[in-house]
């Protein structure tokens, strides 16, 4: 059983991997974006083996070469053949040891490895036919590694191996090996194509899955699972990165804490599944909002959300605040017992502080939760804003008021 069909599909994130797992994408290409993140981790992980099985192709064509050498049986066509194996399998393993592994390899082992072994194969079926019949061993070595060792695409293996048993089968053909052995060779050579394919096939479609699974569980360990938004363990470590970023950048940072106005009481009214409907459409009209590639959004706790701005002026914090209060108020959704209003509102504390190597993260966040609290203790469904002036008073203890407790 995969890893995954453990979990209940209702509690994924809107993931795209698991929009993927829940309609089969394992079977077969994945959407675009996907497809080529799967491919360059499939590359990535199996380069060590095509590091070493591409040192190895040069070496044993360079053995065979001194064995021909010791035979003393060249010819030029001989040398060319030689040459341009050699010369191949030299250029593949060059860059399977490269840092442009990743760039390059695919595009050359396409078509060198092919290419290559069609040349060696005729190469066999001709000295076979000379009466060196052990040479024959090595044919299904060549089908079976493009499928398994060089990293190749099932298809360019399918091509690969096809390709050999034709070149193979043909020069035996024409160095006339005896009938029976080009018979049997057919045979068993077109079996262990579709064997090498089927099992290729299989792994394939078992790595594409894995792929999914171990994408999905990274990303369900990232969200809330009520909401999706990033969990709170995420914020609290990308708002340290982004501070450190900050410090360097010489920027500003808002903090953004949102919390439901007279959430009990909805829940009290309403029952607490439409709680949770509520808290689900409050963080997507939130995120709608929280788009930019550093910001982010996530689930605080119970009816609390916190979202970070990177780089933005007092102003501007304070507008998105002040849409998003909008935007919340505008869904709708009724709520009979709130004191604030006759639908659900939030209040949001925003914070913007300059990031210096003098101040933390911590800090912005609690300027923040002030600025909530100034926001619910002045009339709730409304945005409170603080920036450095408050953060010198929180820092020397002005905001440690005991009468803030006995207030909320
Ligand atoms: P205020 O305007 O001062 O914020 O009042 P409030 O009632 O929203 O605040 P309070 O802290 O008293 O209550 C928070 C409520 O949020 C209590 C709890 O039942 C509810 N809550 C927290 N997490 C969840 C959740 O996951 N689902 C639901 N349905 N309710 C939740
Ligand atoms: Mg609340
Ligand atoms: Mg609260």
């Amino acid at each position: 059983m995969g890893k995954v069909s453990q979990l209940n599909p209702d509690t994924f994130p809107d993931s795209p991997y698991a929009i993927e797992l829940r309609c089969g994408a394992a079977d077969r290409r994945f959407s675009p974006r996907l497809e080529a993140e799967f491919e360059r981790i499939r590359l990535m992980d199996g380069r060590a083996l095509v590091r070493v099985t591409s040192v190895l192709a040069v070496l044993v064509a360079a053995l065979r070469g001194v064995e021909q050498a010791f035979r003393g049986s060249w010819t030029s066509l001989l040398v060319i053949d030689f040459g341009l194996v050699i010369a191949g399998s030299a250029v593949l393993a060059a860059i399977a040891w490269s840092p442009a592994f990743e760039r390059l390899y695919l595009p050359w082992a396409r078509i060198v490895v092919p290419f290559r072994n069609t040349l060696v194969a005729a190469h066999i079926a001709a000295v076979a036919a000379g009466g060196h019949l052990e040479l024959l061993m090595a044919v299904p070595v060549m089908l079976i590694a493009p499928f398994f060792f060089f990293g190749l695409r099932l298809p360019t293996a399918l091509v690969s191996g096809v390709l050999t048993v034709a070149s193979f089968l043909t020069a035996a053909v024409i160095f006339e090996l005896p009938l029976p052995v080009v018979i049997h060779s057919a045979v068993f050579l077109a079996l262990a194509v579709v064997a090498c394919a089927m099992a290729a096939r299989h792994f394939e479609k078992c790595s594409r899955t894995g792929f999914l699974e171990d994408r999905l569980i990274a990303d369900l360990a990232q969200h809330d699972a009520l909401t999706g938004t990033k969990n709170r363990r995420v914020f609290d470590e990308h708002l340290t990165r982004l501070w450190q970023q900050a410090v360097g950048d010489g920027r500003a940072i808002a903090v953004l804490l949102l919390d439901v106005d007279h959430f009990k009481a909805y829940n009290d009214r309403y029952g607490h599944l439409a709680g949770d409907l509520a808290l689900r459409r409050v963080a997507q009209t939130v995120q709608r909002f929280v788009r930019r590639p550093l910001d982010i959004l996530a689930r605080y706790g119970g009816e609390e959300f916190a979202a970070i701005l990177y780089n933005v002026e007092a102003g501007q914090a304070k507008d998105v605040a002040e849409r998003i209060c909008r935007a919340v108020a505008e869904l709708a959704m009724e709520h009979r017992d709130s004191r604030t209003a006759a639908v659900v509102t939030i209040s949001v504390g925003v914070a913007v502080v300059k990031a210096t190597a003098q101040r933390n993260p911590r800090g912005a966040l609690q300027l923040a939760d002030q600025a909530l609290y100034e926001a619910k203790v002045s009339g709730r469904n409304r945005v409170e804003l603080m920036n450095d002036e408050e953060y010198r008073m929180l820092v020397t203890g002005v905001f440690a008021s005991p009468s803030r407790v006995s207030q909320r």
